[in-house]
């Protein structure tokens, strides 16, 4: 467990609201139609905090899960004693005692896994539940079509299994008009054919907005969940839930044709005012976004208006050129906000060149963590 670090003490704020992130699993879940909208809470719900975040979708009416590490799994089976809990890295060789101590269902990839788990079952006396993963086309983990025919053919080992959920993958759903969308819904409407009273689940978030699928029995919601934005090619229709905020720990003047920073990569064009924020790549801000971008220079919301990073990002801070901000409204313990409603973190990711996925869940663990919001 990570130290709690004051709020005062600390160099930023990461505020989690949980009220957004419920408001966002309803409207999700309201989108999913008659399926059950579950949460992807995997690499410690996408770095937002497993415990917190968890709760709060029980709340929300949550009751599916998917993690990928089946230690995930086990902390979450922790906070959440009736929920049902689906590991999506399978099972682990040799690792189903912990699974069903856990009341963990391995989401199956591979015949040889489907065999470990049905002996296991034999043994403990229980075919236990799990998920089959059907690979329709993304080529990552899953079972082949054919795979899948061979499981089914042998009855021996399909009466090993209790499977309580068929489900794939997209590759590309944020991309609807991407043809991989069609291959794969015809895909997996094949492999549904050949399960036929088994529930299903198919749409990530993306997923959940994409047209063409037939209807399924459960989604896997994630990074909507976290305010990412799941349609990409529009406005996102989800609420912020994270807000970093960077504490100004000094504001220097710096003089025309002076440079900030490492390598000296800024170079004043004028005369400046320079806020210095205590976040820093150690605490997952890019280094990427350090000023010459290709989209950039990224931004962030300070004394009322949007300012530009300037200089190279370090370990522990980072440099703003505030000029244009009334030096009133910047002096130091000020906040600047570095994503949340003002800089969402898609926008952010944008400048980095990565994808929000990848911004959240590397947020580092210096920060004073605050949550606020949560309805029971
Ligand atoms: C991460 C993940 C999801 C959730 O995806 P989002 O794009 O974040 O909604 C769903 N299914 C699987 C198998 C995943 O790995």
């Amino acid at each position: 467990m990570m130290t709690a670090i004051p709020t005062g003490l600390a160099g930023a704020v990461l505020s989690i609201d949980l009220g957004a992130l419920q408001w966002n699993y309803r409207a999700l879940a309201k989108k999913a139609g008659k399926a059950e909208c579950g949460a992807a809470v995997k690499g410690d719900a996408y770095g937002l905090g497993l415990a917190p975040v968890c709760r709060a979708l029980w709340d929300a009416g949550c009751r599916s899960f998917f993690v990928a590490r089946p230690t995930e799994g086990g902390e979450l089976r922790e906070v959440l004693p009736q929920a049902i809990i689906y590991v999506l890295d399978g099972l682990a060789h040799g690792q189903s005692e912990y699974y069903a101590k856990n009341d963990l269902r391995p989401a199956l990839i591979s015949t040889e896994e489907a065999r470990e788990w049905a002996a296991f079952g034999r043994q403990y006396g229980r075919t236990l539940p799990c998920a089959l993963h059907v690979d329709t086309g993304i080529n990552r983990i899953g079972f082949s079509m054919a795979e899948l025919k061979g499981l089914l053919a042998d009855d021996v080992l399909r009466a090993g299994l209790n499977i309580a959920l068929l489900m794939s993958h997209f590759a590309c759903a944020d991309e609807p008009d991407h043809p991989l969308n069609k291959r794969q819904i015809a895909r997996f409407a094949e492999a549904q054919a050949l399960l036929a009273d088994i529930p299903t689940s198919f749409s990530n978030s993306s997923g959940i907005f994409l047209s063409g699928k037939r209807p399924e029995s459960l989604t896997r919601a994630g990074i909507a969940i976290y305010g990412g934005n799941p349609t990409p090619w529009k406005k996102n229709p989800m609420k912020p839930v994270a807000t970093l905020a960077g504490t100004v720990m000094q504001v220097r003047s710096v003089n025309k044709g002076e440079t900030v920073g490492y390598s000296a990569t800024w170079k004043a064009k004028r005369d400046s005012r320079i806020a210095i924020l205590g976040a820093g790549y150690k605490d997952g801000i890019p280094r990427h976004l350090s000023s010459r971008t290709q989209t950039g220079p990224a931004q962030v919301w300070i004394g009322g208006r949007r300012c530009p990073i300037v200089g190279r990002i370090s370990m522990d801070m980072m440099g703003v050129d505030v000029t244009d901000v009334p030096a009133s409204r910047v002096s130091r313990g000020a906040q600047a906000e570095i994503i949340g409603a003002r800089v969402s973190v898609d926008e952010m990711a944008g400048w980095a060149g990565t994808i929000c996925y990848e911004l959240l869940t590397r947020l580092g663990s210096r920060y004073a963590r605050v949550y606020s919001g949560a309805e029971s």
